[in-house]
């Protein structure tokens, strides 16, 4: 029996037009793009489209939309073996991200693709990214039960886990890797799937959405020549509650004693400040240098090998659950589905 699929169009580059009056592209409507690929004919899926009333440009995402795309998948759930959005690159990893918390214990595969052309241009990557996901999403184990039942994204020939994902190229067809995680599958000829990366559900339990997230959350950079009364404002922003801080190296800060003053009050309020490392690759390991001993004395906690991305939509995603910053630190510091490896 032919799998079903749910092709959810959030918008984005892949479903794009060129506005004759401007020259600027515009999301346009999906169906139509779609009635341009006979190959999907081909493909032994039966898929059905259902497109945001309104499509966006992913700059406009939002943790509402992010609501929203887990009521889609919620009230199908049941229909279809698997679900593939649609969605611009530039924000894909914070939705990837953000999805693999608020789809918890997922049971069916969610792959997110897009392009970096539209799909009705002639050299358009759209094209592949979209039939290759597709697949991916309607594929099965030997034991019927789907062969990659986690969020990820699809993008040139890598199935990446969704919540590592970063988008690293803003012009290149190449435009999305996981830095600190090795692909979940290689398309070339054949799909080669790495079935032992790959997260296993407990299939005896039911999926459980979350759809609350708190938006006090916000990232800053550290850099030489920081003021402290940048800092400290930032610090004392209202509805502030969670901090990702992207450090240097392997965690490390600048040893200003007004810094970890500043961040030991925060802390002492309530703020969780997450340190995540300014890297593309690694892990932050606070206890190797003096600089992230400090911060570790400070109250800020490690984020790990994790991406800046999915730390601010976990911290969003556990805020939502709870207010407590005990169970925030706790949480951050141990992998909910794969988003972290525990090191040092
Ligand atoms: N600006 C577009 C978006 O994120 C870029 C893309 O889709 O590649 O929606």
């Amino acid at each position: 029996m032919s799998s079903h699929i749910l092709l959810i169009y959030t918008g984005g580059t892949i479903g794009m037009g060129v506005n004759a009056a401007t020259g600027v592209l515009e999301p346009l409507d999906f169906a139509l793009l779609l009635s341009h690929m006979p190959e999907l004919q081909d493909i032994p899926a039966h898929v059905d489209v259902h497109q945001f009333d309104k499509p966006i440009d992913s700059s406009d995402m939002s943790p509402s939309l992010w609501a929203h795309i887990v009521d889609i998948i919620v009230d199908h759930y049941d229909d279809y073996d698997g679900f593939v959005v649609l969605h611009g690159t530039d924000t894909m990893a914070f939705t990837a991200s953000a999805l693999s918390f608020m789809l918890e214990n997922l049971t069916k595969p969610v792959v997110l693709t897009g392009s970096q052309l539209p799909i009705g241009q002639l050299r358009t990557d759209g094209r592949e990214n979209l039939i290759t996901s597709i697949e991916i999403a309607a594929a099965k184990g030997a034991d019927g039960h789907p062969r990659v039942p986690e969020v990820c994204i699809y993008f040139s020939g890598k199935l990446l886990r969704g919540n590592r994902s970063t988008k690293v190229n803003s012009e290149g067809f190449n435009a999305f890797d996981t830095f600190n995680f090795p692909h979940l599958a290689d398309a070339g000829v054949k799909i080669t799937f790495h079935d032992e990366l790959i997260l296993q559900p407990d299939y005896n339990r039911p999926m459980t959405p979350h759809k609350e997230m708190d938006t006090g959350v916000a990232v800053f950079t550290l850099y030489p020549g920081i003021e402290e009364t940048m800092v400290r404002y930032f610090l004392n922003a209202p509805n502030l509650h969670a901090v990702v801080m992207r450090t240097y190296g392997s965690g490390n800060a600048p040893q200003q004693p007004w810094l970890m003053a500043a961040l030991q009050e925060a802390s002492d309020k309530g703020i969780v400040v997450v340190n995540i490392t300014q890297c593309a690759a690694g892990p932050v390991e606070m206890a190797r240098y003096s600089g992230g001993f400090l911060l570790k004395n400070a109250g800020v906690i490690s984020g790990f090998d994790g991406t800046v991305e999915c730390a601010t939509a976990k911290l969003m995603h556990l805020r939502g659950l709870s207010s407590d910053p005990a169970f925030i630190r706790r949480s951050m510091q141990r992998p909910l589905c794969g988003e972290i490896s525990i090191s040092g």
